[in-house]
C-alpha cells in the first residue's frame, strides 16, 4: 500500500516529544481531531498524573465488542545518546525512516490513524477501536487505567492487537515487567568505629549478592524454550548509596526487576528476597540500631502474556500478516493487563525491537507498508465476516 501519507502521519508525531518525563496531551488532542473528522467516537481518559490521557476511539457500531488497535504514545529519553540526526525530527536514509518513536511505536500508530477513514467506510458489522495510552515505557499505568475502564464499560472489545516492533509477526506471549525498589536504612557512624554502626551499602550489596544466587536458582526451575532467555530472570540493574568512604553508609538503594515466564508470579519470587532481608540480614542490623530498615517496595508489576489465552486470535491474525509461526518475546508489554480483564491479545506491529531504546532508532518504509497492508487484510476480514470465528469463540482456548 502507499506509504506516502503514513509517513507524514510519522513525521508529525515523531515531532510531539512525548518522552514518558513530559505531557503527551498534545499527541492526544491531535489524534482525536486526526480520528473524530474520520468519523470516530472518541473518548479521552485524563490520568491523575496532570498532561497525561489515553485515547480510545471507535469507528463502527458503538454496541457490540470489536477488535481494538493499541499503542503507547510515550517515548524513551534520548539523553546521553548520539544521534546521527534530530531524535524529533523524522529523517529518511536508504529506505529507513529515522526518529525516537519511529519503531516504537508511533510507526503503528501513523498506520492506524491513517486508516481510520478506510475503516470509517467499510461496512463493519463491529467496530474497530484504537488505543493511545501514556507512560508504558516507565510504570505502565495508562494502560492499568484504561484497563479499568474497560473492564467496567458495557461492552469490551473483542480482542486486541498491540503494535509493538516485531517485523509484523505475531507474537503470542511475553514475559511479565515487574520493577521493585529496596530501601535499606543504615546507621552512621566514623567508619574507624564500624562495630557501631550498619553499612546499608554493604546490606544492599548482600541483596544484589542474593539477587543473583536467586537467578541461579530460577534456572534450575521453570522453563520455557519460546524465548531467548528460557527462564524467568531477575536483575539488579541500579544501585546507589552511601556519602564517604570513612562514614558506614545511611541509605542504600537497590532497583531491581523480575522478568517472569507467563504463569510465574514476580510477587513469589520478590518474597524470597523479602525473606532473605528479614530473617538473614535485618537481625543484626537492628542489633546495632532499631532504627535500621529494610523496606522492598513495587515500582511496576505489569503480568505477562500467555500464549493459553490466545490461540484463536493467534490463528485468525496470523494469516493476515503472513506470519507462519508465532513468536515469544522476552520484554514486558501491556498486553498481559488486557488478557487480565478477559481481553485476548497479540503483539504485531512494523520495525523491529533492536532498534527500540537505541540512537538511530529506525523503522523501514517497507514495514509500514505490511503494516497497512495487515491493516487492509483485517478490514476486508471483518466486512467479510471472516473473523466471525474470533466473534464465537472470544477469550477461549
Ligand atoms: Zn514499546
Amino acid at each position: 500500500m502507499d506509504t506516502k501519507k503514513t509517513i507524514q502521519t510519522l513525521e508529525r508525531l515523531v515531532a510531539f516529544d512525548t518522552v514518558s518525563s513530559n505531557s503527551n496531551i498534545e499527541l492526544i488532542d491531535w489524534s482525536a481531531n486526526r480520528l473524530e473528522a474520520a468519523g470516530a467516537k472518541v473518548f479521552v481518559q485524563h490520568a491523575d498524573e496532570p498532561g497525561k490521557a489515553n485515547l480510545f476511539a471507535t469507528i463502527g457500531p458503538q454496541d457490540v465488542p470489536g477488535i481494538m488497535l493499541s499503542g503507547h504514545s510515550d517515548v524513551v529519553p534520548v539523553a546521553g545518546q548520539a544521534w546521527s540526526s534530530d531524535p524529533f525530527t523524522l529523517t529518511e536514509r536508504n529506505g529507513s525512516l529515522y526518529a525516537r518513536g519511529s519503531a516504537d511505536m508511533k510507526g503503528f500508530i501513523a498506520c492506524c490513524l491513517d486508516m481510520a477513514p478506510r475503516f470509517a467506510s467499510a461496512k463493519l458489522a463491529m467496530p474497530v477501536h484504537i488505543a493511545l495510552s501514556y507512560n508504558e515505557e516507565t510504570n505502565m499505568r495508562g494502560m492499568r487505567q484504561l484497563a479499568a475502564h474497560l473492564k467496567a464499560a458495557p461492552v469490551r472489545p473483542l480482542a486486541c492487537v498491540i503494535g509493538e516492533p516485531t517485523m509484523m509477526q505475531v507474537v503470542v506471549a511475553n514475559k511479565g515487567a515487574a520493577i521493585y525498589r529496596a530501601r535499606i536504612r543504615g546507621f552512621s557512624v566514623h567508619s574507624s568505629l564500624r562495630d557501631q554502626g550498619v553499612s546499608a551499602v554493604e546490606v544492599g550489596a548482600q541483596i544484589v549478592t542474593h539477587i543473583v544466587a536467586l537467578q541461579r536458582r530460577l534456572e534450575g526451575a521453570e522453563r520455557h524454550d519460546g524465548f531467548e532467555y528460557p527462564f524467568t530472570s531477575v536483575h539488579a540493574g541500579m544501585m546507589s548509596g552511601g556519602t564517604a568512604h570513612n562514614i558506614t553508609a545511611r541509605d542504600c538503594e537497590v532497583l531491581f526487576e523480575v522478568r517472569a515466564l507467563p504463569g510465574v508470579s514476580a510477587a513469589q519470587v520478590v518474597a524470597q528476597i523479602r525473606q532473605f532481608c528479614e530473617r538473614e540480614l535485618l537481625p543484626p542490623m537492628r542489633k546495632v540500631s532499631p532504627e535500621c530498615s529494610i523496606t522492598v517496595e513495587e515500582v511496576l508489576d505489569a503480568p505477562g502474556l500467555d500464549e493459553r489465552g490466545n490461540r484463536n486470535l493467534a490463528q485468525a491474525m496470523m494469516p493476515l500478516c503472513n506470519c507462519a509461526q508465532p513468536g515469544r518475546v522476552s520484554f514486558g508489554t501491556e498486553a498481559g493487563m488486557l488478557q487480565e480483564i478477559g481481553v485476548p491479545t497479540v503483539v504485531c506491529g512494523p520495525g523491529a525491537i533492536k532498534v527500540a531504546h537505541q540512537p538511530d532508532e529506525y523503522v523501514e518504509i517497507s514495514q509500514l507498508g505490511l503494516c497497512l497492508d495487515f491493516l487492509e487484510s483485517l478490514t476486508v476480514g471483518m466486512e467479510r465476516g471472516t473473523l466471525g470465528a474470533l466473534a464465537s469463540s472470544a477469550g477461549a482456548g
